[in-house]
């Protein structure tokens, strides 16, 4: 078979393919040296409640400032981090990093901040990782309560091994922590998954909300993931909000909270701990 294969087409040389499999290994390589180094950073994008426009939370994610590349996407050297494995250790550091970052911006302001992180999870932190005892031990070691900590999980992370999603998610509910889904409606999960797995959140992913402007499909399915939510006892949370068009329907359909550019992009700890002091009524 293969040998037919071969002979009707010949292999062609692509470079595009080489050199997009060479970039690959080396950010495999350079991810690797940089976690060691510690030089990942991680950013906080507020989370809005659209209602009273306070800042509910904070969503940490992870950036990468390559010293001859430049900055590197998470969308690029994420899923290299899955494929290498180093996503555990990556994970690990995302989730101390985020709840030391929480701690201490109580301490600078003297006072519990009454607002969350929300840490990603990838699915195969789930699949390979024991992230019971990796969270408990960061909340532990940083003393803040599982209840300022949300957990975004994505819909791969339950469809390769739903059994050992449905104990991870438990596991997690037992530390107290709020359980979103990430980029909604994008994967190939079952809605049946909402009713068996412990969920608060729905975040809507960021290409049904900037849909809502330009085509009524994209506003009717905002729409029915609106009324899931509402219907099943969920919050929700809109992703890739550009428009104080955007949030003010967003607002008026019943979402609850909301993040994007027309509010803020992705902070340092200093300046997202500023602009949540920027937005805060008294
Ligand atoms: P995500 O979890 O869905 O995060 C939201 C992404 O949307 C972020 O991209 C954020 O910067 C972007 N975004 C937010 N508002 C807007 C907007 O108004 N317009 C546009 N164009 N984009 C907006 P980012 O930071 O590039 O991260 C991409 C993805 O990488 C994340 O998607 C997440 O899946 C993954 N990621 C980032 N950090 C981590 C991490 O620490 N661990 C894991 N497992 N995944 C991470
Ligand atoms: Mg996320
Ligand atoms: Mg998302
Ligand atoms: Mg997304």
């Amino acid at each position: 078979v293969k040998q037919a294969k071969l002979a009707g087409k010949p292999q062609v040389y692509k470079p595009d393919e080489a050199v997009a499999a060479r970039r690959r290994f080396s950010i495999e390589t350079e991810l690797r040296r940089a976690l060691e180094k510690d030089q990942l950073k991680l950013f906080y994008q507020p989370l809005i409640n659209l209602k009273s426009g306070e800042v509910s939370g904070f969503e940490a994610l992870a950036r990468w400032t390559h010293e001859d590349r430049g900055e590197i996407s998470p969308t690029e050297f994420i899923p290299v981090a899955e494929e290498s494995g180093l996503i555990l250790q990556l994970g690990r550091w995302a989730m101390d990093k985020a709840s030391h970052t929480l701690a201490d911006w109580d301490a600078q302001v003297g006072a519990r901040l009454p607002v969350y992180v929300g840490v990603n999870l990838s699915a195969i932190q789930v699949a390979r990782d024991n992230i019971a005892d990796m969270v408990g031990e960061s909340l532990r070691s940083s003393g803040i309560g599982g209840d300022r900590l949300t957990v975004e999980l994505t819909e791969s992370s339950i469809v390769q091994d739903p059994a050992r999603a449905i104990r991870v998610f438990e596991a997690l509910k037992a530390l107290d922590a709020t359980v979103a889904m990430d980029d909604f409606g994008t994967g190939y999960s079952s809605l049946a998954y909402l009713q068996r797995l412990p969920i608060d959140v729905l975040k809507i992913d960021r290409s049904f909300v900037s849909g809502m402007m330009k085509d009524s499909d994209s506003v009717a399915i905002v729409r029915a993931v609106l009324s899931l939510a509402d219907a099943l006892g969920m919050s929700t949370t809109a992703e890739g909000i550009e428009s104080v068009e955007l949030a003010t329907t967003l607002a008026a359909l019943g979402c609850s909270s909301g993040q994007g550019f027309y509010f803020a992009k992705p902070l340092e700890a200093s300046a997202a701990l500023d602009y949540w002091k920027s937005r805060r009524k008294h």
